[in-house]
C-alpha cells in the first residue's frame, strides 16, 4: 500500500482513540459533579430537618409558657376564694379556675403532640445525618481519583496527539489539511472503509472502477458522495 495511505490509517486510528478519550474525559467531571449535588442535598435536607426540630421546640417552649401562666392565675384566683364574700363571685371565680384547668389540659395534649413530633424529628435528623456523612465520604473518596483520573486521560490524549502529529510530518500539507478538515466537519471520520463496496462512513456506493483501486492502495480515493478518504478494509480484524 501506498506510504501515504498507511500514514493515514494510523492517523485515523490515533484519531478514533483521541475521540474516545475526549468522550471519557467529559464525562469524568459529571459524575464528580453528580457526588457533589448528592451532598448538596443531603446537607439541605439535614438543615431543613433542624430547622423543624428548631420551630417544633419554640413551639413547645410556648406552650409551656402558657401552662405556666394558667397555673399563676389559677393560684392568684385560688387565693382570692378565700377572701370572697358572695356566692355568686364564690361562682364566677371558681368557673374561671375550671375553664382555666381545662384549657391546661388541652394545652398539656399538643404539648404531648409536639413531643412526640419531636422524637419523630430526631430520628429523622439521625438519618440525614448519616445519608450526609455517606455522600461527604463518597465525595472525598471519589474526588482525589477522578481529578487523578481526568489528569492522566488529558496526558494520554496529549500523547496519542504526538502521536498523530509525528505521521503527520510525513505528509504534504496540502493532505494534512484535507485530513484535518475532515476530522473536523465529518464526525471524526477521515478515513474509512469499503464495506462491501460502500464507504463505510456515509453507506454510498463505490463504482467497480474505485473498488479495484481501492484495493491497489496506489493513490488517495475520496468516496463519491461525503468525501472522505476510502481504503480497503485490513484483512486481520
Ligand atoms: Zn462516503
Amino acid at each position: 500500500m501506498n506510504q501515504q495511505l498507511e500514514l493515514l490509517i494510523k492517523m485515523q486510528k490515533c484519531d478514533d482513540i483521541i475521540g474516545e478519550k475526549e468522550k471519557l474525559k467529559k464525562k469524568l467531571p459529571e459524575e464528580l459533579n453528580s457526588l457533589k449535588e448528592n451532598l448538596k442535598k443531603a446537607v439541605q435536607e439535614v438543615e431543613e430537618s433542624k430547622k423543624l426540630l428548631e420551630e417544633n421546640l419554640k413551639a413547645q417552649n410556648l406552650k409551656e409558657m402558657d401552662i405556666r401562666e394558667n397555673k399563676d392565675k389559677i393560684a392568684k384566683y385560688k387565693n382570692q376564694l378565700l377572701t370572697i364574700k358572695t356566692n355568686k363571685e364564690y361562682k364566677a371565680l371558681n368557673s374561671e379556675i375550671s375553664h382555666l384547668e381545662a384549657e391546661n389540659s388541652q394545652i398539656d395534649d399538643e404539648l404531648i403532640e409536639l413531643m412526640e413530633e419531636e422524637s419523630q424529628l430526631r430520628k429523622q435528623l439521625k438519618e440525614r445525618e448519616e445519608v450526609k456523612k455517606t455522600a461527604e465520604d463518597n465525595l472525598k473518596a471519589n474526588e482525589d481519583k477522578l481529578n487523578k483520573k481526568i489528569e492522566s486521560v488529558t496526558a494520554e490524549i496529549e500523547k496519542v496527539r504526538e502521536e498523530r502529529n509525528s505521521y503527520a510530518k510525513n505528509l504534504p500539507r496540502s493532505i494534512i489539511k484535507r485530513y484535518a478538515a475532515l476530522i473536523k466537519h465529518k464526525n471524526r471520520k477521515a478515513v474509512v472503509f469499503n464495506e462491501n463496496n460502500a464507504c463505510s462512513g456515509c453507506g454510498f456506493q463505490i463504482r467497480p472502477q474505485l473498488v479495484i483501486e481501492i484495493n491497489e492502495g496506489n493513490r488517495i480515493i475520496s468516496c463519491e458522495n461525503c468525501g472522505r478518504i476510502l481504503v480497503a478494509k485490513p484483512k486481520t480484524d
